[in-house]
């Protein structure tokens, strides 16, 4: 079977998933999700004029000849923290002791800083600073006009958004839903972590638990359909109950080309389903298909494949189907901090790296250094890295050389 390019596949996976319908979800549950329609603020931020600093409310034209040597005297009518409406107007020669938040007091057009003052008994203040119009004053509408566009549809909410969408009162917001996906494992030589001493042949089952925490690291919410052993029938079952459950499914093993690979059995049955071989290392084998509307990925059973996979083909779709536009993980240019050797096979090699961005010696920019043994089942290599180092087919790299990396973080 002829190797199908990165690019291609990860194209084709793209092409063949489409954004969840939008829902109405409590604020406190938007972080990571995607607004599905604009927001219009309906009351402007912040709602009234507002003082910004700790200090006096006066009106600017009474502070005009003031000066550190010779302050002008004010009379203190009143006394504003932040909460209270005003009650008392500034009129001439008059001040309100005024804190940051509170209400502009009719009758005062700026705010002299409290630094600015010095208190002159209990009903009078010396100002020693000349104030203009609108000194320390917030105006309101100045973050967000009543009808303005908060956030566009597409944006992707973080906790800065939250806080805008509170500051306008918005309790809910309309976004794409979460992605509810299904994380299956198989193999008869697997033993969840709670199973007990491993017998001969056993290893744990450490796709799983690192699935889950990748599928929940990309945002999505997770159902875990457990670990199944190999039998095609067994396997047809558990995905059934899946597709009707679940918006996508991420199986790990049994997609290779050895006898046992039940998984690729079992979704054949389902049809609809491509079998791939991509011309990258490591992650050759990958299953997709959609199955019932479903998304189904299966990915290789090699931890280290099975994360590479994840990351190149499953966390792009999820995100896209949770409504993000840009879903690839940033790439950049590093040097090479060693040699990296390899041999030509018409693959990418995405070997695992650590990237460190270095200053000095009149060059700066990131360079990527190896994090280890890079088989696909070392997977405590893998944990040590922050990204793909992407070694184009060829002879490798040598010492020095520019390589496109993935990073690893948003
Ligand atoms: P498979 O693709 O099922 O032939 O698996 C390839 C390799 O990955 C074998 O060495 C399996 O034992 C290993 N493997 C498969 N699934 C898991 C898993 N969930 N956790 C750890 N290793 C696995
Ligand atoms: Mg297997």
């Amino acid at each position: 079977m002829a190797l199908a390019p990165l690019d291609d596949t990860r194209a084709a996976i793209l092409a063949a998933v489409t954004p969840l319908p939008a829902v109405d979800v409590p604020l406190a549950d938007a972080v990571g999700l995607v607004l599905a329609a604009d927001v219009v603020a309906t009351e402007p931020v912040p709602p009234f004029a507002n003082t910004a600093m700790d200090g006096y409310a006066v009106r600017a034209a009474d502070t005009e000849s003031a000066s550190d040597d010779a302050p002008v005297r004010l009379r203190v009518v009143d006394e504003l923290p932040a909460g209270r409406a005003p009650s008392t107007p500034v009129g001439a020669g008059e001040a309100i002791r005024i804190m940051t938040g509170a209400p502009m007091p009719d009758g005062a057009d700026a705010v002299v800083m409290v630094e600015r003052t010095q208190r002159d008994g209990d009903n009078a203040v010396l100002v020693g600073a000349v104030a203009q119009t609108g000194d320390h004053v917030r105006r309101p509408g100045g973050d967000l006009e009543a009808g303005e566009t908060a956030f566009a549809a597409g944006t992707v909410l973080g906790p800065a958004h939250v806080g805008v969408l509170a500051s306008i009162g918005a309790a809910t917001v309309r976004v794409h839903r979460r992605v509810r996906v299904g994380v299956l494992s198989t193999g008869d030589e697997l033993v969840p972590i709670d199973g007990g001493a491993l017998a001969p042949g056993q290893i744990r089952d450490s796709n799983r638990p690192m699935l889950v925490a990748l599928a929940r690291d990309a945002g999505t919410e997770v159902v875990d359909l457990g670990l199944a052993r190999d039998d095609e029938d067994f396997i047809v079952g558990v995905l059934e109950q899946a597709f009707a459950t679940c918006d996508a499914v991420l199986t790990s093993g049994g997609v290779s080309v050895g006898d046992y690979d039940f998984v690729k059995a079992a979704l054949d049955r389902f049809g609809a389903l491509e079998w791939r071989q991509v011309a990258i290392k490591p992650a050759k084998p990958l299953a997709f298909g959609i199955v019932q509307g479903v998304p189904v990925f299966g990915l290789p059973g090699n931890p280290v494949s099975s994360l590479v996979s994840f990351e190149l083909f499953a966390r792009p779709a999820l995100r896209r189907m949770m409504g993000y536009d840009g879903v690839r993980r940033p790439e950049v240019r590093a040097r090479a901090a060693h040699a990296f050797r390899r041999r030509p096979d018409g693959k990418i090699h995405l070997d695992r790296v650590r990237v460190e961005w270095r200053d000095g010696d009149g060059w700066s920019g990131y360079v990527a250094a190896s994090t280890g043994d890079q088989a696909s089942n070392v997977l405590s290599a893998t944990a040590a890295a922050n990204a793909f180092a992407l070694i184009p087919d060829g002879d490798g790299l040598a010492e020095g050389d520019d390589v496109t990396v993935m990073l690893l973080t948003d």
